[in-house]
């Protein structure tokens, strides 16, 4: 069966950690979420480990995340897929769209854009203002690979978070598909990964919401399906930064998986039972099978941990 026609016929859903640091509370709930939305969906549940960005992961952290999901009582289907096992197609992908004139060289580096006056950009970056488009000076080489964006709107309806719609020439600009430093962008890895692996439904933290846009144009690009998306609320802390990885999230233990996964439930709006938290894990489960209901997620993008 293709990718498309699973897509098309089944509820496949998935958990993309990335490998910079040991599972923490935040990663707990995107994982919970999609692995109870994709059982309540008799679907199918896959783990892919999102290392496509070297210069980020740190050793030992993948076995880790994987240690910890397994004694957190998740099981996920088959293999799990690792980003760098994935060059080659992620570079398939790239040719495709070089020769469909959509991916284009940049010659620009970040000291340019950052001196040309450019708009930020929803994600915190800086939009790109299109300096290369029309083809790079012939002294120059290209450094990076961008994706030429539309000028009309992107928009989808997300369960969670509702109508989203991003103009992308003024959200983000054309993007970076293959960074200077030769590794493939993150937004490249997910788009070919989730048709690749036959992604119906996402359910992730709603840090990528604005990073959502950037994969449906890729879809589109690409001719691929769209997924149907839920965001989820993260967590932020007293100052409303997320809790992540970078701002030291503590990790989760094993030790206390049970505790922690109703803590992760109550946080999805679940009423689980607090003297749950002192039962096993496979208890913790049942009541989550049991009992789990989507529609009690709190539909906003932050949540400051009580
Ligand atoms: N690897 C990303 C992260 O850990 C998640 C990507 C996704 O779910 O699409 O934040």
């Amino acid at each position: 069966m293709t990718p498309e026609a699973k897509a098309a016929s089944v509820y496949r859903g998935r958990f993309a950690p990335s490998p910079t640091g040991p599972l923490h509370f935040g990663s707990l709930i995107a994982a919970t979420a999609s692995y109870l939305d994709a059982h309540a969906h008799n679907g199918t549940w896959l783990v892919r480990m999102e290392d496509v960005d070297s210069s980020r992961n740190i050793a030992g952290a993948a076995d880790h995340i994987l240690a910890t999901l397994d004694a957190f009582g998740f099981e996920w289907s088959g293999e799990v897929l690792w980003q760098s096992t994935r060059s080659e197609a992620y570079g398939a992908e790239l040719d495709q769209l070089k020769n469909a004139g959509l991916a284009y060289g940049c010659a620009c580096s970040r000291k340019e854009i950052a001196d040309s006056n450019a708009d930020p950009a929803l994600d915190g970056g800086l939009v790109y203002p299109g300096t290369c488009r029309a083809g790079i000076p012939q002294s120059r080489s290209p450094r990076a690979w961008r994706l030429r964006v539309g000028s009309e709107a992107v928009v989808f309806e997300d369960r969670l978070q509702g109508n989203v719609s991003q103009q992308l020439g003024r959200d983000s600009g054309d993007f970076v598909l293959l960074r200077a430093d030769g590794l493939f962008a993150y937004q490249l890895a997910v788009a070919v990964d989730d048709f690749y692996q036959g992604i119906s439904h996402v359910v992730r933290g709603a840090d990528l919401l604005a990073s959502t846009p950037r994969q449906i144009w890729l879809q589109h690009c690409l001719s691929y399906p769209t997924p149907s998306y839920a965001h989820l609320p993260v967590v932020c802390n007293a100052v409303g930064e997320k809790l992540s990885k970078q701002t030291l999230a503590p990790a989760i233990k094993a030790g206390s998986a049970a505790a922690s996964l109703v803590d992760a439930l109550r946080f999805l709006g679940q009423a689980a039972p607090l003297e749950l938290r002192r039962a096993r894990v496979a208890d913790v489960w049942d009541w989550a099978f049991e009992n789990w209901q989507f529609l009690a997620i709190p539909r906003c993008p932050t949540i400051p941990l009580a």
